[in-house]
């Protein structure tokens, strides 16, 4: 009995593998194959691309964008792939070469070409004929790479997003076009939100071990004093010199940062006899993050 009913359970199964399987694979190669720098880009072009898209990310949670080496995996996936969308974060520059040989044919998009950058504010200033040496170093990193974190900001990138990803596949244009219009709607209320957030502060200034949000305060209004700039600790002087601003400004809270060392921000916060407060400037769900974020700046800056 055994041995005359196993082949039709076998073929039973097989056939309703089949089934299962075929229109995955259809619509697995129907997407479009997508590379992405860091999880916010991943969000925006899943908001523009819907289900028509399927998104690598090469920088995963709890990693920097500074420091960041793809894994084997990674560097498959991106060799599949038709666009890469990059964002001008450093570990891009070092890997460029290596991405354009594994993948000849991807079209790369720098999705912060058209946007204006801005300084990488010190807190502190050098003062005249310091670190002499490292004169050069500031002026090669000398535009801030965090450019996600201001709203205004990603609206110009969605529509890079959007006019791509036409571009590449026109038959799901009106889809994209839908979506963007949808994306630029809930971008307009977070926009409302953060100023509601924000209204009422009593100081503007907020103090962060890592200057993510650089161009979050350029847009509302706020002044970010940045312990670390770019990897380097601040020598004892300067560390000196921020406790004295944070106490100037009745600072009790130091941001970090969930991919940092917060040793030197809980330093800072015990001799102002603060706290430190993580937040994530590369979270995925950009949208509720930034809004959350807000709140958090709002009602720290008005018992500031
Ligand atoms: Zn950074």
């Amino acid at each position: 009995m055994k041995t005359r009913i196993s082949p039709m359970i076998i073929a039973l199964l097989l056939a309703g593998m089949l089934a299962a399987c075929a229109p995955a694979e259809k619509a697995a190669s129907d997407q479009l194959n997508v590379t992405v720098s860091i999880l916010p880009e991943k969000y925006f072009v899943e908001r523009i691309g819907g289900d028509a898209v399927a998104v690598n990310v090469m920088v995963g949670p709890g990693d920097s964008p500074h420091t960041y080496e793809p894994k084997t995996d990674q560097m498959t996936a991106l060799s599949k792939s038709a666009l890469f969308f990059t964002i001008g974060v450093e570990y891009e520059t070092a890997w460029m070469d290596r991405f354009t040989a594994a993948n000849p044919d991807m079209q790369i998009i720098d999705l912060s070409a058209k946007l204006e950058k801005i300084p990488m504010v010190a807190h502190h200033h050098h003062e005249e004929g310091e670190h002499a040496g490292e004169g050069e170093e500031e002026e090669e990193g000398g535009l801030d790479p965090h450019v996600w974190t201001s709203p205004e900001n990603v609206k110009s990138m969605s529509q890079t997003i959007y006019e791509t990803l036409a571009a590449a596949d026109p038959n799901h244009q009106a889809e994209y076009q839908a979506n963007l219009e949808a994306f630029i709607k809930d971008i307009d209320q977070l926009e409302a939100d953060i100023r509601a957030n924000l209204s009422g502060i009593d100081s503007a200034k907020f103090i962060v071990f890592h200057p993510s949000w650089g161009y979050f305060a350029r847009d509302f209004g706020l002044e970010q004093v940045a312990i670390e700039i770019e990897g380097s600790e601040p020598s004892a002087q300067e560390l000196a010199t921020i406790i004295d601003e944070a106490k100037e400004e009745n600072a009790k809270v130091i941001f970090g940062q969930p991919e940092f060392s917060t040793k030197t921000a809980e330093y800072i916060a015990q001799e102002v006899n603060g706290k430190v407060l993580l937040i994530d400037p590369l979270a995925e769900n950009w949208l509720e993050n930034l809004r959350a974020v807000s709140g958090t700046f709002g009602e720290v800056l008005k018992s500031q």
